[in-house]
């Protein structure tokens, strides 16, 4: 039986396609090998976001003719993902060692692909587009108890810096019935939480005349009797009132949103194209913090971009403050041939853009850390995701509001043992990046498995 490695890069959309990568392997008749190098077949899902993800996979994909050359002659390499869709053939020009290129459109034809290059074969296939969500081929969840669903593929909003749109085509939603079909049978299968997946969620359905929307899609899935339900990404400009009115009223709605602002300039926001104002941005948040009372926010943001002045830098700090973001995940501007902003003059140099970044995230470590220190004396019902990474002893759990929290493996349990399951913390302690916690006896009459 032969093995395979999946290397990933980039997003919650690439760590999902890796497991239906595997899965599809798996029922190809391939195991999982242990290490890279030990594995006959290694695939590379990629990412091409931002520079480092590219150089990175060719780095590392670079690294590994030594072990062809070096004994191995019948290892096969694949390359598919963005990096495969964006470069096509001419990724075996860079590394000719690879053996194998393939898309976002068609990660099923990839037992085919390795089966062509092992009889010697031609095996580089992209499609210009395609129709297969990741979620309808075979599955190998990474987690027992969570599923990522993707309910859109593609986007249709062209931000000015963004590659996605060009390598992952038109947004596509998938049929409502398909989505709710498939978090049924999750529930069925012990998956207690689902992550709804796609680059703009807040527009499902926009492609399909008459279907059912984004705030319909929630309650058909809370429906199913998933204990918990999170999704990403939420754009502003379309987060309706009845998304956000969705959120307050399904119990099964974790209190976290992930809602990208990217900017805190109006004149930076209009040049990446992002068709909404900080003004309705806070109009936004105001909206969500009043249905949902505490809810957790977190945002992406990019620092950087083309013509951003001193003054649009402060607009970000500004913003980041006043709506006290709960987490943030902060870039530094990227070019990426093909989007209309690689064609604009870099006006930022690196190191400014460094020391901007660098002040950026200061800032939000700070706030991060002021959020953590509220939640300590809280008793949250947190969701065990299994030791965590540093220590076997030490249990790993998130809170509904997605904040991760460790706690001390009680007596007679392990980290595996408990991994899934839902129970009662208080939280002792904060630190910028995670909680302490302790379990707590949940008492007579109350389950420490309910949500
Ligand atoms: N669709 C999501 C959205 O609109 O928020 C996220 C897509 S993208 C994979 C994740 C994040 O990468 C973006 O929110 C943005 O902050 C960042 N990003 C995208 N293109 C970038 C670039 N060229 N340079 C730096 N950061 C970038
Ligand atoms: Fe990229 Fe903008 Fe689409 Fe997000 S919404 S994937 S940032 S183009």
């Amino acid at each position: 039986m032969k093995s395979y490695y999946v290397r990933t890069f980039g997003c919650q959309m690439n760590k999902h396609d890796s497991e239906r990568i595997a899965g599809l392997l798996e029922a190809s008749g391939y195991r999982a090998a242990q290490t890279i190098e030990t594995a006959d077949v290694i695939v590379f899902n990629t990412c091409c976001v931002r520079e480092t993800a590219d150089d990175r996979l060719y780095g590392q994909v670079s690294s590994l003719k030594a072990l062809k050359t070096g004994g191995r002659p019948d290892v096969l390499i694949a390359v598919g993902g963005c990096v495969g869709q964006r470069d096509g053939d001419t990724v075996l020009t860079q590394v000719p060692h690879v053996d194998v290129v393939f898309g976002t459109h068609n990660i099923h034809e990839l037992p085919a692909l390795l089966d062509a290059a092992e009889a010697g074969r031609p095996a580089v296939s992209i499609l210009a587009e395609g129709d297969a969500f990741a979620s309808d081929l075979p599955q190998q969840r990474e987690k027992p108890w969570h599923a990522w669903v993707s309910i859109t593929v593609g986007c249709d909003n062209h931000c000015a810096y963004c590659i996605v749109p060009t390598v992952r085509g038109a947004e596509r939603s998938r049929s409502m019935d398909d989505v709710v079909a498939e978090v049924a049978a999750l529930v069925a299968d012990g998956v207690r939480e689902v992550t709804l997946l796609g680059q703009n969620v807040n527009s499902y359905g926009r492609d399909r005349y008459g279907a059912s929307r984004f705030p319909e899609l929630l309650h058909a899935v809370a429906a199913t009797g998933i204990t918990r339900i999170r999704f990403a990404t939420s754009h502003p400009k379309d987060l309706s009132d009845d998304t956000i009115a969705a959120l307050a009223e399904l119990p099964a709605m974790m209190p976290y949103l992930h809602l990208p602002v990217q900017h805190g300039s109006n004149r930076i926001l209009a040049a990446m194209n992002r068709t909404y104002t900080r003004e309705q941005y806070f109009q936004r948040v105001e909206a969500v913090r009043a249905a949902v009372p505490g809810i957790a926010l977190s945002t992406d943001i990019i620092v950087g971009f083309p013509g951003e002045t001193e003054e649009d830098f402060a607009d970000t700090l500004d913003l980041v403050e006043r709506v006290a973001f709960d987490h943030a995940f902060t870039f530094i501007y990227s070019p990426r041939e093909g989007t209309p902003a690689a064609r604009l003059p870099e006006t930022v140099s690196r190191p400014v853009a460094q020391e901007r970044f660098d002040r950026l995230a200061n800032l939000v470590r700070d706030l991060s850390y002021a959020a953590n220190q509220a939640e300590v004396g809280s008793v949250r019902a947190c969701l065990v995701e299994g030791a965590s990474r540093r220590d076997e002893r030490v249990l790993a759990a998130r809170t509904p509001h997605n904040r991760l929290v460790h706690i001390s493996v009680p007596h007679g349990a392990t980290a595996a043992s408990l991994a899934g399951s839902i129970v009662p913390v208080r939280i002792t302690g904060a630190h910028p990046w995670f909680l302490s916690g302790e379990l707590i006896d949940p008492g007579p009459g109350e389950s420490a498995h309910s949500g």
